[in-house]
């Protein structure tokens, strides 16, 4: 189709009427003409347009330019791009819209010698398809827009021109793209922030429930794993997470109308495990003999306002519950491990362990340092021993999905590992900064975590544990409690 042939079907098109308006302006038409030529300096005269890209309009060229909302209030910008299909000097320039699909637009804008030194401007505009229709009501607005601000442009055309003597839009002040620039990087900055925390919040502070076996239930993430034992009427719960984790668990147990809790065991005085203790107030707390004070001591302004939450039912031994017909076993090893109270919670019939902290799967392990709990060789111990004795069952460590014996074994290697890194980093007299920056646990390829804690994020990676294996590698004996 010839150009001619394009212009006419759109004067027959009856999509819409064509959007014009013109103005008088005292600018001789060459002058005119010649200040109207370059379009880069449009956003300088006409504030439909924030920005363009083309010096010269040239017949055949295509035109790039970036529009203005059409309220200054709307968030965004809108970019075009269109074919120079008329040019006539000191008459009129004319380009077509084919960029978006369905549409076809013409925008021509055109001047005429009034003679005495003044000219008259105009603008012209008109769409029409199928994919123009739907949107015709923002296009008619665009257009409008358009029209309105090109000839208040011509008009301050005009006061330059009878201000200045002449027409050189350099005299004009330059437009500045600065606040754009600003914004633009603010919204990409909160977009990061937000796909981050989306990203944060799946991978660390979601609860997800998968059922082990008849009424057992594990909860992972959310702070440290956590598992329901559901039977003959009465639940029982190992950890309680610490919030949000903790309320979207205590929202799940209701919402499946799981039986009451009447008992709760906190593998270890962590707040990740422990924090959400308070929103079961009629359960029997369970722990080891020196969790409370352990609590009180690291925590002393959570557990002030929720004292109801500290563990009361205190075990030193091993010792057998039944949550109905379900056999339940809370043991704790024989020397300190993750920290100077841990236990680990076995159902002997579906043999199921939640270690607590005794084991982090897939993740950097978070130690008790400086609190001063956690020994690494009774960590190995635990683990090894867990595994040994229980080369079948189904592991719910503290942290990570759920793991077999042989990942419990792969864990203790790693302890293992980073232990005796910590040994040699010593021997050859490295610096914690030394031992922190060469490590080499990364090979080991966990996955890093975090911890939110006294309103500060640490993370669990290799060079912290590397640093904590250090300081504990420096430490000839724990302080007893
Ligand atoms: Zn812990």
């Amino acid at each position: 189709m010839t150009d001619q042939e394009k212009a006419a079907k759109l004067a027959a098109s009856t999509d819409m009427a064509p959007v014009q308006g013109t103005v008088d302006v005292d600018i001789p038409i060459e002058t005119l003409w010649a200040g109207f030529v370059h379009a880069n300096f449009w956003p300088r005269w006409n504030k439909c347009f924030f920005w363009a890209h083309n010096k010269d309009l040239v017949e055949g060229q295509h035109l790039i330019w970036t529009f203005q909302p059409i309220k200054p209030w709307l968030p965004y910008k809108m970019w075009a791009i269109a074919n120079i299909v008329e040019l006539l000097p000191q008459q009129k320039v004319t380009w077509e819209v084919t960029a978006l699909p369905g549409m076809y637009a013409r925008h021509t804008y055109h001047m005429e010698d009034l003679g005495n030194g003044r000219s008259r401007f105009g603008s012209w505009e008109q769409g029409m398809g199928w994919g123009f229709r739907p949107m015709r009501w923002f296009w008619l607005k665009h257009f409008t827009f358009v029209k309105d601000e090109s000839l208040i442009g011509a008009k301050r055309l005009e006061d330059l021109y009878l201000k200045t003597g002449r027409l050189d839009p350099n005299d004009l002040p330059k437009k500045s793209y600065v606040r754009f620039w600003i914004i633009v990087v603010l919204l990409l900055a909160l977009l990061a922030g937000a796909i981050g925390c989306g990203v944060f919040y799946c991978k660390y502070v979601q609860v997800s429930a998968t059922e082990l076996a008849p009424g057992v239930y594990a909860f992972l993430g959310g702070g440290g794993n956590s598992l329901l034992v559901e039977s003959g009427g009465q639940s029982l719960l190992v950890d309680t997470k610490f919030g949000p984790g903790s309320a979207a668990l205590h929202r799940w147990i209701v919402k499946h109308d799981a039986a009451p809790v009447s008992a709760i065991v906190n593998t270890h005085y962590h707040y990740d495990h422990t924090q959400g203790n308070s929103l079961y107030s009629g359960a029997d707390k369970i722990a080891y003999a020196d969790v409370p004070a352990l609590m009180r001591r690291n925590d002393e302004d959570w557990w002030a306002s929720h004292a109801d939450g500290l563990p009361t039912d205190l075990v030193s031994g091993e010792r057998l519950l039944k949550v109905g017909s379900v056999e339940v076993r809370v043991e704790h090893p024989t020397a300190a491990a993750h920290t100077f109270g841990d236990l680990w919670v076995y159902l002997p019939q579906q043999n199921i362990i939640a270690t607590g902290d005794l084991v982090f799967h897939r993740y950097y392990p978070f130690m008790d340092q400086p609190e001063g709990g956690t020994s690494i060789p009774g960590m190995i111990g635990a683990a090894r021993t867990l595994a040994r004795e229980h080369p079948d069952a189904v592991f719910l460590p503290g942290h990570g999905p759920l793991a077999t014996a042989s990942d419990l074994l792969h864990y203790a290697d790693f302890l293992q590992a980073m232990q005796d890194a910590a040994v040699a980093a010593r021997a050859a007299g490295w610096s914690e900064e030394e031992a922190a920056k060469r490590n080499d646990l990364a090979k080991w390829g966990l996955s890093v975590l975090p911890s939110f804690h006294h309103k500060e994020l640490i993370w669990a990676t290799a060079a912290n544990d590397a640093r904590w294996a250090y300081v504990l590698a420096g430490e000839t004996a724990h302080p007893a409690e």
